[in-house]
This record gives structure tokens, C-alpha cells and sequence, in this order.
């Protein structure tokens, strides 16, 4: 009996194989292919999303084109902050103009905002001119969605409160040719105060470890050599899987693939970072010495208030142990500054486990009101002057630390995962540590996508400068 995914996956790709045979008629009568564009906001989930659609958009005949100016614009969403909306709603504007000049025009909005049932009514009321509305947990559907927009000429508006269907196989069309995100896991189940995100990405639910394997075992056929695993809180990675295994187990099957050179993951939550993923990383020739772990603050007593399930001592106590079994990772991490009821005390606790802990960098957030989080509501808010002011504190402290730790690794010989050619320099390359700093250097463009070993002349800070080692 084949299982309720299987059977959807076929359904889809037979209504993307339909779409195909139409757009090809389409454009033997234009003369031209349709062109699509995808707005991406927010974190790498989202990256992946949109290479998803993009799979299948160009499976369909669609070419991509880096301008709103295109027949179909799709907006993938993020709502983690307040201020996020507001940037849809600007290129809403924009592309209600460009619709009126081409009313053939599709534009679609999918991603976390459209999982708030406000900003769909929202968008409902003030840009009539959308035609496709999705949410987070419908992506594989997309096909099907563009189908019934043709077909029926209406607004569709297709939105899950959410699933534990995972859609496996279907197109996607991967932004790098040799390192790729490959998610482990969907939603969220800890609920921390401050994060919308459990609301809008639904619970927690692991692909089969089977699946994951398969198609990391497609990825290193067709060239990659690095993987990004991702997960809202990979440690959570196989708990509702029926035959449960831990996230170091599948670190470990995942390492016995050939091909794959390195292996990096985000986001590794600390109330559940085990002893047993530390000796996995300690053990591994292919997990990279870099991990982000987001303390958010260094009060036990705020951390209790944002329900993040640790204690101050206790990511300290991780800290050390982390450091005991890999001594050169690089540590990043996330901080909130200004949650409600955040008081100077509490401040100074944080203040001190960046001290003690000497970040390489950190993400420093000044706290953001999120309508329809517990916290949005908490008495206490703190006042905008003292959270700006201990915001400047902390980051000045943050960049002391970086300092401190920047240039550790030079004047010796380092591998490097060669990115691209430089942004800044042509005549310049650049790659990446296992530590996930960058590294500029001269070298020949045939040498993207793979692994190369650089002596690390001179640290500028947040990056080194280098010289090619003999190939
Ligand atoms: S772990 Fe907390 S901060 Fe991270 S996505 Fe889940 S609820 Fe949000």
C-alpha cells in the first residue's frame, strides 16, 4: 500500500508534467519562455523553500530572471520580527504598479506571514491584484496551486494550520552546484516566549533518515561537497520518527558518504545539546568546527521567563565541555537585548558569559514585540533608550571578543571550500574555513566548489588574507 506522501508526490509531478506540455505550446506561440522571480526573506528554511518552487517553476518551462519586472513573482515570507511584514507590504506596492502595466502578471506570497491569519486578511482587503496565497506547509503543493489559478482565473488561497506530511522527490532547482541545505526536520515544538515561529511552522516532525541519506547520497553524485542540515532545533531531529534515532546517529550514517567533504548544522538548540553529539563532532573528520549555539540571554531567571529550558550554568557547563573535546570550534551564538522585564542585573549576567565564553561573533537582536507571542504581552517592557543603550554595551563587548579570537588561525596552512570569485576584487577568490570565516586569494576560477589548502598570510579581522598552496 503506498503511503499517503508517495501518492502525493506522484500527483504533483503529474500535474507538473501537465503545466509543462501547456507552457510549451505557450511558448511556441509567444515565442518566448515566461519568466519568474522569487523574493526570499528570512532564514536558510526559507532559502531551501524557494529552491523548491524554483524546481519546479523551471521544470514547468519557466526561466528565472533577477527583476520583479517578470510573468510570475512569488514573495517568500518571514514574520520573525515586526518590521518584517512591512517589507512585503513595500514590494507589494511596487509590484501592484508592474501589474497594472502587465495584467497577465501572476504574483504569489507564501512563507511564515502567510501562516497569520491578520496578514493574509490583510493582503486579502489591500492588494486584491494576488493571485496565489500559500503558507509554510504546502510548499509541495504549489504545482497544484498555479494549475487552479490558471484554470480558474480566481485568487487562491490555500493555508494549513499544519501537516505531518513530508512531500519527498519533488524538483528543486539548488542555488550552489557544490553545497547545498538539506532539511532534516520541520517546526518547532519549545515555544520559546519571544519566537512566533512554532506558530507559524507548526510541530515538530523529522524526515525518515532513509530519505535524508538518499538524497544526500544524490547530492555528492552531482558534485557537492558540503551540506548545510537543517532543522528549527536539530538536536530534536527523530523523536517522533517510529523508529527513533538521535541526531549524532544520523551525523554518523551521514559520514560514511563518499563524496561529502563537509558537513555543517543549524540550528543546534542548548537544552538539548548531548554529550553524545559533542563525541560525534570530536570524532568526525567531516563536521566542521564551527557551531551556533544561541544563548539569547545570560540571566538564568530571564532565561526561565523566555522558556528556553537552561540555565546559565548549564550553558556555561556545555561551553566547557564543547571546548574540552574540540578545543579549536568556533563558537557564534544569537542575543536578545531588551526582553520584558530585563533588568541591569540581568544585563550584566550576559554581559558576563560573553566574557567568559569569547564568542567568534554573535547575532545581537534589540527585543521585538511579536503580536501572538506570550512576551508580547508581558509587563516590563523595557524602555527603547535603556535597551538601545545596553544593546551599544553589548555589542562593543561582542566585538572586543571577536577580536580577541580573529586571526587565531594565522600564518598557518588551513583547507578551504572555494565559494566564489570575490565580490570586491575579480582578480580574487574566496573560500571558506571549516571554522566558517572567509578567506580571500588569488586563484583560478576552476577551482569553485572545491576543497584547497591555503596558508593564512594575514587576518583582517573578520577575514584572512591568502596564498595558494600547491594543488
Ligand atoms: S527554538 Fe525557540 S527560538 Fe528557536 S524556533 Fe523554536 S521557539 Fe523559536
Amino acid at each position: 500500500m503506498e503511503n499517503i506522501n508517495t501518492m502525493e508526490a506522484k500527483k504533483q509531478q503529474e500535474i507538473i508534467n501537465v503545466l509543462k506540455l501547456q507552457f510549451a505550446e505557450m511558448e511556441e506561440k509567444e515565442g518566448r519562455k515566461k519568466t519568474f522571480h522569487i523574493e526570499t526573506f528570512g532564514c536558510q528554511m526559507n532559502s531551501r523553500d524557494s529552491e523548491k518552487i524554483s524546481g519546479i517553476l523551471k521544470e514547468i518551462g519557466y526561466v528565472e530572471t533577477d527583476t520583479e519586472e517578470a510573468d510570475f513573482v512569488l514573495y517568500n515570507t518571514c514574520t520573525v520580527r515586526e518590521n518584517a511584514n512591512n517589507k512585503l507590504y513595500g514590494h507589494l506596492g511596487f509590484a501592484g504598479k508592474l501589474k497594472k502595466k502587465n495584467p497577465d502578471m501572476l504574483i504569489a506570497i507564501c512563507g511564515c506571514m502567510m501562516q497569520e491569519h491578520e496578514a493574509v486578511e490583510n493582503i486579502k482587503s489591500k492588494y486584491r491584484f494576488v493571485d496565489i496565497i500559500f503558507g509554510t506547509h504546502n510548499i509541495f503543493k504549489f504545482a497544484e496551486l498555479l494549475q487552479t489559478r490558471l484554470i480558474s482565473d480566481r485568487v487562491v488561497i490555500d493555508i494549513w494550520k499544519d501537516t505531518k506530511m513530508i512531500i519527498e522527490d519533488l524538483p528543486n532547482d539548488r542555488k550552489y552546484s557544490f553545497k547545498s541545505g538539506v532539511n532534516i526536520m520541520y517546526g518547532c515544538n519549545n515555544f520559546c516566549s519571544y519566537c512566533i515561529v512554532p506558530y507559524v511552522r507548526g510541530r515538530e516532525r523529522s524526515r525518515n533518515p532513509k530519505d535524508i541519506i538518499e538524497e544526500i547520497k544524490t547530492l555528492a553524485a552531482d558534485g557537492v561537497v558540503e551540506i548545510m542540515l537543517l532543522g528549527q532545533n536539530v538536536n530534536s531531529y527523530g523523536k517522533n520518527l517510529d523508529d527513533p534515532i538521535t541526531f549524532a546517529q544520523l551525523l554518523q550514517e551521514i559520514e560514511k558518504i563518499d563524496g561529502i567533504e563537509r558537513i555543517r548544522f543549524m540550528t543546534p538548540h542548548p537544552k538539548d545539546l548531548s554529550q553524545e553529539l559533542i563525541d560525534t563532532m570530536k570524532n568526525s573528520s567531516k563536521i566542521c568546527k564551527h557551531l551556533h549555539l544561541p544563548i539569547q540571554s545570560g540571566s538564568s531567571r530571564l532565561l526561565k521567563i523566555m522558556n528556553r529550558k537552561y540555565t546559565k550554568e548549564g550553558y556555561l557547563d556545555l561551553v566547557r565541555r564543547i571546548r574540552e573535546a574540540i578545543p579549536d570550534i568556533s563558537l557564534t551564538t544569537d542575543i536578545i537585548v531588551g526582553f520584558p522585564g530585563e533588568t541591569e542585573e540581568d544585563f550584566l549576567e550576559t554581559l558576563d558569559v560573553v566574557g567568559q565564553v569569547g564568542y567568534d561573533s554573535a547575532f545581537t537582536f534589540l527585543y521585538s514585540r511579536r503580536t501572538g507571542t506570550p512576551a508580547a504581552t508581558m509587563e516590563n517592557q523595557v524602555e527603547d533608550n535603556v535597551a538601545k543603550d545596553r544593546f551599544d554595551r553589548l555589542l562593543k563587548l561582542v566585538q572586543e571578543g571577536s577580536a580577541k579570537s580573529a586571526g587565531r588561525d594565522e600564518h598557518t596552512s588551513q583547507k578551504v571550500l572555494v565559494e566564489e570569485v570575490n565580490s570586491q576584487n575579480p582578480e580574487l577568490l574566496t573560500g571558506r574555513l571549516s571554522n566558517n570565516i572567509l578567506v580571500h586569494f588569488k586563484g583560478d576560477t576552476s577551482l569553485i566548489g572545491s576543497i584547497v589548502e591555503v596558508y593564512l598570510k594575514e587576518s583582517k579581522g573578520f577575514y584572512y588574507m591568502g596564498e595558494l598552496l600547491d594543488l
